[in-house]
């Protein structure tokens, strides 16, 4: 029988029926110009809820139409696989996932056609690092999962990216400046914040209702501080308001085991569907969890940057590669002295140590030592050598050590189910449990790390 596809060509070779030639060479991205801002508005979200709850301040103070995507949720992962590439990273299918489902809630749920779409509203997200982790192959994807659903031209806004080209024209509406990336900043510290004051109080509190409503509270007087054009004043304010509402939630006065949660940074932070809302799951199981700081990582990635800007001066072959890199350098440190600047700043008025809040930024220099001999520093993508430096600090120090990493990662998969292997013949009483996390899935994973707090309720009672 003969194939009524096949298509002979000169050479006898196979050619498709059907050529997909922009994926290859790029999707377009026009510009966002100014005359259009009160026309477009922008849809975001930052890995989980909180962050993008106090990304809003700045949209608002700055008179910015926006839709907050708000946490991810299962279905997020069909949508991606769905318009995706194949063989993916689960939280390139998550966020891809949101972003598309929310272009078709528009749709149907609006009767808005989907060139209005295009025409109306505009994406904002992060890309980044490249190396061995898929991350900086996020904007290309959103940008096909967009045109392959047939939003022909939809707009990209794309931070710590090379995407951003229509970012640079001087009359785009938005700028990722200065201001921007401060707001950014404070966003992400108050969210960690919270985390801080749900992971303190939510094991502990003799009303967890109770106390999921005082941080609920918290978060809105905190919004409402940040809104304002004078929150530089109004946030200290608000923030030692805050402070003060959680010291007086009523604790139980246990000793709870403790947990370590670390792994990629999507399976290990996005605190919703993203990762079975894992810390969630460990504290109402009756653990503490050490909570998970976005403001950690983001220094995480100075410091990578500055241990390759270190290697670049070393290595340069000519005086401009040389500059290039003591620039990028300098660079780093100046973004460092801020975020620290900032964060000492406002954990000083929240005074998280009043509720029993560990607030504390991990210490990079020390877990590059820690993990030097088992995991080379210098090996970058993903979270390089944090998983290991972490692992041996808090060895003698916690009950339980989970690395949750997402089903198709890199970096992830290799440090877990490689180096982990000889962290655990090192420390036998660590109790570690590795978890791939693929959106489903979600009973058999939560057997396993229900197995992993039962050994650890075991470890911390024969402490006592
Ligand atoms: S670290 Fe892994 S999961 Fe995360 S973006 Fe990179 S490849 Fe994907």
């Amino acid at each position: 029988m003969t194939n009524p596809y096949k298509i002979e060509t000169k050479t006898g070779s196979i050619s498709p029926k059907i050529k997909k030639e922009e994926q290859w060479q790029g999707y377009p991205n026009p510009v966002w110009h100014k005359k259009d801002k009160k026309k477009v508005t922008i849809l975001y979200s930052m890995i989980e809820r909180r962050k993008s709850f106090f990304i809003r301040a700045y949209l608002i103070r700055n008179g910015y139409k926006f839709i907050d995507m708000g946490d991810h949720i299962k279905e997020d992962v069909r949508w991606g696989k769905e318009y995706g590439n194949r063989m993916e990273c689960n939280p390139m299918y998550f966020t891809s996932g949101s972003f598309i489902r929310h272009l078709f809630k528009l749709h149907n749920e609006l009767g808005l056609s989907k060139e209005e779409i295009v025409e109306k509203y505009i994406f904002m997200s992060g890309g980044g690092q490249c190396g061995p982790c898929r991350y900086g192959m996020y904007p290309q994807e959103y940008l096909k999962v967009a045109n392959d659903a047939g939003f022909k031209g939809f707009r990209l806004m794309v931070f710590s990216s090379e995407l951003n080209d229509s970012m640079l024209d001087k009359d785009c509406a938005f700028q990722f400046n200065l201001d921007f990336r401060i707001n950014m900043l404070i966003s992400f510290v108050l969210a960690d914040f919270m985390h801080i004051a749900e992971c303190a109080l939510r094991p502990y509190a003799v009303d967890k209702e109770h106390a999921l409503k005082v941080i609920e509270d918290c978060e809105n007087l905190l919004l409402e501080a940040f809104s304002s054009h004078f929150y530089m004043i109004k946030l200290p304010i608000a923030l030692r308001k805050a402070g003060r509402m959680l010291a007086a939630v009523p604790k139980k006065n246990v000793k709870l085991p403790l947990i370590y949660m670390t792994g990629e940074v999507f399976a290990n932070l996005a605190h919703n569907e993203g990762n079975y809302n894992m810390r969630r799951f460990i504290m109402d199981e009756g653990c503490e969890v050490i909570p998970g700081l976005f403001t950690s990582r983001a220094m995480y990635d100075n410091w990578r940057r500055a241990r390759e800007a270190e290697r670049g001066m070393k290595y340069a072959a000519t005086e401009k590669e040389y500059k290039y890199w003591k620039k990028s350098l300098r660079r780093q440190h100046v973004s460092d002295k801020a975020i620290l600047i900032f964060y000492n700043w406002l954990k000083k008025h929240f005074n998280p140590e009043a509720f029993g809040g560990r607030a504390d930024l991990a210490d990079l220099d020390e877990l590059a030592r820690l993990g030097y001999e088992l995991y080379h520093p210098e090996i970058f993508g993903g979270e390089g050598n944090l998983e290991i430096g972490e692992a041996v600090h808090y060895a003698p120090l916690v009950d339980g050590f989970l690395s949750s990493k997402p089903f198709g990662c890199m970096p992830s998969s290799g440090v877990s189910d490689g180096v982990q292997a000889k962290i655990m013949t090192m420390f036998p009483d660590l109790n570690f449990l590795s978890i791939e996390t693929s959106g489903d899935n979600e009973v058999s994973i939560l057997s396993r790390v229900s197995m992993m707090l039962f050994k650890a309720k075991e470890k911390a009672s024969k402490k006592k």
